[in-house]
C-alpha cells in the first residue's frame, strides 16, 4: 500500500487498544499510516522485531512481557529509556533501532490533565516492578516534596531509591522506601499523601496491595488514588473511594503514552493536531 507500518507487540495482544488509539491520532493529524498487532512467541521477540523492521516496519509499541527484550534489542536508548530500564517504543532511523520509553511521561501528562498538582506534593508509589521504575524519573522531574516507594519486600524498593538518588537530590525531593507493612505503622509513615499510585500487579487478581490499617493511615478525602490498571474499579480504588478520596484508572496513561510514541514517530510538530483527551473520551464512551 505504500503506507508506513507500525505495530504493538505483546503476548497476549488481541485485547490491546493501541491500534484504535493510534487510528484516532492518525485521523486527527491527517497521517496515512497502518497500525496492527504482533504477537511474538514468548522467547521470540528479537526475531519477530528484526523481521518486522527488515520488512520496512517503521515503529513498534512494546508491552507485557517484552519491554526488557526491546531494551536489549535497541542499538541506541534515549536517556529516559535508560532510566526506566525498559523500552515501550521502538523506531528505526538510518538503519539503526532506537529504544524510547513514554510510559512515565504518559502518566505525568494524564495526572496534570486531571488537575493534579505534582509540584511540592507528597507522592506514594506502590510497587517496585517495571511499571514503577518507568514512572519514577518523570515524577521526580515535577519536583514533588517527597516520593515514597513501597513494596511487599524492601529490597526492590531500596534498589530503586539508590538508582534515582542523584536525580532526587538534584530536584530536592525526599526519596524514601518502605515495605507495604510499614504503611500500617504511623511512626514509620508519619504523613498522609496527596497522590497514591498503584503500580503493583495486585489489581489484575482483584487484590489491593493495601491493608485496611494502611488505608486509614495514608489517605485523606483530599488524596487522589491512581491505579495503572484500567477498565475496572479495582480493590485499591474502592478502598480510596471509601476514604472519600478521588480515583482514576490508568486508561489516560495508556492514551498519553501512545500520544508521545505517535509524536516520536511522526514528528513533534504534530503535537498541536492530536487531542489525547478527546481520544480518551471516545474510548470511555
Ligand atoms: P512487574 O511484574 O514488573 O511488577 C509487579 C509489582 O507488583 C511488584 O512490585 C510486585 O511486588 C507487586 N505485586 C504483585 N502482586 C502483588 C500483590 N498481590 N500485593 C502487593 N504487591 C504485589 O509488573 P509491572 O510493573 O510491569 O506492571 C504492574 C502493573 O502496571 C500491571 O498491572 C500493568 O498492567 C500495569 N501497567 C499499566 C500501564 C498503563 O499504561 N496504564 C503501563 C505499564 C504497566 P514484589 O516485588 O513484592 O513481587
Amino acid at each position: 500500500l505504500g503506507l508506513d507500518v507500525y505495530v504493538v507487540a505483546g503476548n497476549p495482544i488481541s485485547h490491546s487498544k493501541s491500534p484504535l488509539i493510534h487510528q484516532h491520532f492518525a485521523q486527527q493529524a491527517k497521517q496515512a499510516i497502518h497500525y496492527g498487532r504482533l504477537q511474538p512467541e514468548l522467547d521470540g521477540f528479537a526475531k519477530a522485531a528484526k523481521t518486522f523492521f527488515a520488512a520496512g516496519g517503521k515503529g513498534m509499541n512494546v508491552t507485557v512481557p517484552f519491554k526488557l527484550d526491546a531494551q536489549a534489542l535497541a542499538d541506541h536508548l534515549t536517556a529516559r529509556a535508560q532510566l526506566a530500564g525498559a523500552v515501550n517504543t521502538l523506531l528505526i532511523k538510518d538503519g539503526k533501532i532506537y529504544g524510547d520509553n513514554t510510559d512515565g511521561a504518559g502518566l505525568v501528562r494524564d495526572l496534570l490533565a486531571q488537575g493534579i498538582v505534582l509540584h511540592e506534593s507528597r507522592i506514594l508509589l506502590l510497587g517496585a516492578g517495571g511499571a514503577a521504575r518507568g514512572v519514577i524519573g518523570p515524577l521526580l522531574e515535577q519536583s514533588p516534596k517527597c516520593l515514597v516507594i513501597a513494596n511487599r519486600s524492601n529490597a526492590k524498593a531500596d534498589e530503586l531509591v539508590k538508582l534515582f538518588a542523584n536525580l532526587a537530590a538534584t530536584k530536592e525531593v525526599a526519596l524514601e522506601s518502605r515495605t507495604l507493612a510499614d504503611l500500617e505503622n504511623s511512626e514509620k509513615t508519619p504523613y498522609v499523601f496527596d497522590l497514591v499510585i498503584n503500580a503493583t500487579a495486585a489489581g489484575l487478581s482483584d487484590e489491593s496491595p493495601l491493608s485496611a490499617a494502611a488505608v486509614a493511615n495514608i489517605f485523606t478525602p483530599s488524596s487522589f488514588a491512581y491505579d495503572m490498571v484500567y477498565g475496572k474499579t479495582t480493590a485499591f480504588m474502592q478502598q480510596a473511594l471509601q476514604r472519600g478520596a478521588r480515583i482514576s484508572d490508568g486508561l489516560g496513561m495508556l492514551v498519553e503514552q501512545a500520544a508521545d510514541a505517535f509524536l516520536v514517530w511522526r514528528g513533534a510538530d504534530l503535537a498541536k493536531q492530536i487531542d489525547p483527551r478527546a481520544v480518551l473520551v471516545k474510548l470511555r464512551s
